[in-house]
C-alpha cells in the first residue's frame, strides 16, 4: 500500500469569501436580511443552520422569484465566476506541496479535498477547484423532471463533515458512496485504511469545522484554524472557540503564500508528515 497524505480544506471563508453570500448578491438578494433575519428566524424555530439556509434558497426558486427556475448548471456557471476570488496564495499551493513531498520520497503522494457546508455545484463550477482537488463534498439539491432544483438531496452540517473525513480515511470514493450511502460504516481495520488520520492536515474557519479539528488532532494529524482579522466578531469567535480548547494547532488569517504564517506552517506540516512516513518505513526495515 502506498503512503498518501491528504490536505482537507473547508471552502467558504477558508479558501475564498463566503460563496453562498456571493451567490445571493448575484441574484439581488440582500445577504444581511437572508442570514440575519430569515435564516435566524428559522434557527429560532429550531432549524439546523444548514437546513435553514438550504430551505430558504429553495423558497427563492420559481418563475417569479430571485433564482427563477434554478438548475444545477446555473449554480456551476456561478461557481465558474469565483475563480478570481480565491485568497492570496491558494492557487499554486497544491503544485508546490506536491513538489515538496516528492523531494522527501518519490512514492509518497499528496491529495487535496474540500468538505463544505456550501453548495457543491457552486464549488465544482470553479475550474480551479476541478483541476486541483481530488474530491469535493458539499450540500446538494435534487431537480424535478424539468431540471429545476426542488429538493434537498444532501446536507453537510457540523459532525457530518467528519463522515467525509472517514470516507477519505477508508478510501471510499464519492462514486462508491453515491451507489451505497451506508458504505462509510464498513469496518476496515486501521492498518488497511487508505489515508490514516495522522497523515491528514485540515484547514477550516467555522464552528462547523470543530468536529473535524477534534477528530484530526486527536488522531495525530494537524488542524489549522482560519480567522478574518477584518471582522472583529469572527476573529473573536475563532479565538474563543478554537484556541482555548486545543482544537487546532494555531489560528491564522487566510493567506497561503510561503512567506505568510499559515502558508509557512502548512508547508512545514506537509513536509513533516512526509518525513514521518519515511522514518516509519526505515524503522520497519530493522524490525
Ligand atoms: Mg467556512
Amino acid at each position: 500500500m502506498s503512503d498518501v497524505i491528504a490536505v482537507v480544506f473547508d471552502f467558504d471563508d477558508t479558501l475564498l469569501p463566503d460563496s453562498t453570500t456571493l451567490l445571493l448578491e448575484s441574484r439581488g438578494i440582500d445577504p444581511d436580511k437572508f442570514w440575519k433575519i430569515d435564516a435566524k428566524n428559522l434557527l429560532d424555530q429550531g432549524f439546523d443552520p444548514t437546513l435553514a439556509y438550504l430551505n430558504l434558497i429553495l423558497q427563492n426558486i420559481g418563475p417569479d422569484k430571485p433564482f427563477g427556475n434554478l438548475r444545477s448548471e446555473d449554480l456551476r456557471a456561478f461557481g465558474k465566476t469565483l475563480d478570481n476570488k480565491f485568497f492570496p496564495g491558494v492557487k499554486g499551493l497544491a503544485d508546490e506541496l506536491r513538489a515538496m513531498v516528492k523531494e522527501v520520497a518519490k512514492d509518497i503522494t499528496i491529495e487535496f479535498y474540500i468538505i463544505s457546508g456550501g453548495l457543491q455545484d457552486v464549488i465544482d463550477g470553479s475550474d480551479f477547484v476541478r483541476s486541483t482537488f481530488d474530491a469535493t463534498y458539499g450540500c446538494l439539491f435534487g431537480a424535478d423532471e424539468s431540471g429545476t432544483l426542488k429538493r434537498i438531496k444532501r446536507t453537510i452540517t457540523f459532525t457530518e463533515k467528519t463522515r467525509y473525513l472517514f470516507e477519505i480515511n477508508k478510501g471510499i470514493s464519492p462514486l462508491d458512496t453515491s451507489k451505497n450511502q451506508y458504505l462509510v460504516n464498513k469496518h476496515i481495520p486501521d492498518r488497511e485504511r487508505r489515508i490514516p488520520f495522522k497523515n491528514m492536515i485540515y484547514v477550516g474557519d467555522g464552528l462547523t469545522d470543530i468536529p473535524c479539528f477534534s477528530l484530526i488532532q486527536k488522531n495525530g494529524g494537524t488542524a489549522f484554524g482560519i480567522f478574518k482579522p477584518a471582522v472583529a466578531a469572527s476573529a473573536k469567535r475563532a479565538f474563543l472557540e478554537f484556541v482555548k480548547t486545543d482544537r487546532v494547532a494555531s489560528t491564522h488569517s487566510p493567506r497561503f503564500a510561503a512567506e505568510e504564517d499559515l502558508g509557512a506552517l502548512l508547508r512545514a506540516a506537509v513536509t513533516t508528515s512526509a518525513s514521518r512516513i519515511l522514518l516509519a518505513r526505515k524503522q520497519a526495515e530493522f524490525l
